[in-house]
């Protein structure tokens, strides 16, 4: 598919027919998968390109959803088959746990992902939810060291992949994980003790992520904690560590800005851009986001999130005590 210049961000993952239930509906075979959700919320602040293979079934107008992001699609590969399924269930009870009913792999069960010459030189690359023995591959098919990668897995990869796992989880910079997953991989209970440990193994940042409780960043001798974008109604929660991702590295990629304060602001454009995303089923809300939308809930999440911090000269109450 077409080739275009060169793209500040590349993103290696799924591309998928979602069937999804929550409380609030159901679709069927609806847009997904973690590249689509990382590609598009990228795309409002960079240029992306993407990895990932769909089957013969893939639809057009789902390619045109990619093209109208202007994301490049040029390894966007067409296999035969099928494209991958995944369906899951949401409680209706509390919508942030889910119940996976269904994995068909199918074209994605071979899906050997091959570089095209530039995209070998991106700067920055998300290596999306897949088996770490690719995502090693990808990261080794790259001609120089990418300026930053960051690498997103799950507990299926951590169970029965560990050592594949380990090997590349050494190698980037910034690690997503949700928090029973830090717990596991690190083997330690507690979750600032278990990132730390993760954080020795190489990479210099481990997002952990929260759900509805929001998102913790740790840094070699920092931590940053960040609640979600509260939402009065939450339709389909399915992609929004994806879209989170995109919104952290696309605003990473397109400012340059690595520096700790730069890695917060990342976190607050992810947190706003999962948002979006769970607030309707599939690509319907991230796909039609425009600059005002996220500019004004950016402004609003400062605002709710923002606490009083104690100027220097300033103390706090003590009983008995005038100052
Ligand atoms: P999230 O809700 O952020 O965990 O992402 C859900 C997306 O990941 C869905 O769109 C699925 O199509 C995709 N997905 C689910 N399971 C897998 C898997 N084993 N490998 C790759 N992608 C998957």
């Amino acid at each position: 598919m077409a080739q275009k210049n060169a793209s500040e961000l590349l993103v290696v993952g799924s591309v998928a027919y979602d069937s999804v239930k929550t409380p609030e509906g159901s679709r069927r075979d609806a847009l997904g998968g973690s590249a689509m959700y990382f590609a598009l919320s990228s795309s409002y602040f960079t240029s992306v390109s993407v990895v990932a293979v769909v089957g013969e079934d893939f639809q057009q107008r789902d390619v045109d959803v990619f093209k109208a992001h202007d994301v490049d699609v040029s390894g966007l590969v067409r296999a035969k088959g099928k494209t991958f399924r995944w369906s899951g269930v949401y409680s209706t009870e509390d919508v942030n746990q889910r119940e996976t009913l269904d994995t068909q792999l199918n074209v994605f069960a071979d899906f050997s992902p091959t570089l095209t010459k530039q995209q070998r030189r991106t700067p920055y690359v998300f290596l999306a939810n897949i088996h770490p023995a690719l995502q090693l591959d990808v990261l080794q098919q790259m001609e120089a060291r990418p300026r930053l990668v960051a690498l997103d897995t799950m507990n299926f990869w951590i169970e029965g992949q560990r050592d594949a796992l380990t090997k590349i989880v050494k190698r980037v910079d910034v690690l997503f994980m949700d928090e029973g997953e830090v717990r596991q991989f690190a083997r330690e209970p507690n979750l600032v003790r278990a990132a730390r440990k993760i954080i020795a193994m190489g990479p210099r940042a481990v997002v952990v992520k929260r759900g509805e409780h929001g998102v913790m960043l740790v840094q070699n001798g920092s931590l940053f904690v960040q609640p979600a974008y509260p939402l009065d109604r939450v339709v389909d929660p399915t992609g929004a560590g994806d879209t989170f991702a995109g919104g952290f590295m696309g605003y990473l990629a397109s400012t340059g800005d690595r520096s700790p304060l730069g890695f917060r602001r990342a976190i607050m454009l992810g947190s706003v851009m999962g948002s979006f995303t769970v607030e309707a089923f599939s690509m319907e809300r991230l796909h039609t986001l425009k600059r005002n939308d996220i500019d004004t809930r950016f402004r609003a999440f400062s605002d709710i999130s923002r606490g009083s911090p104690l100027r220097k000269d300033q103390s706090l109450p003590w009983r008995g005590s005038k100052n």
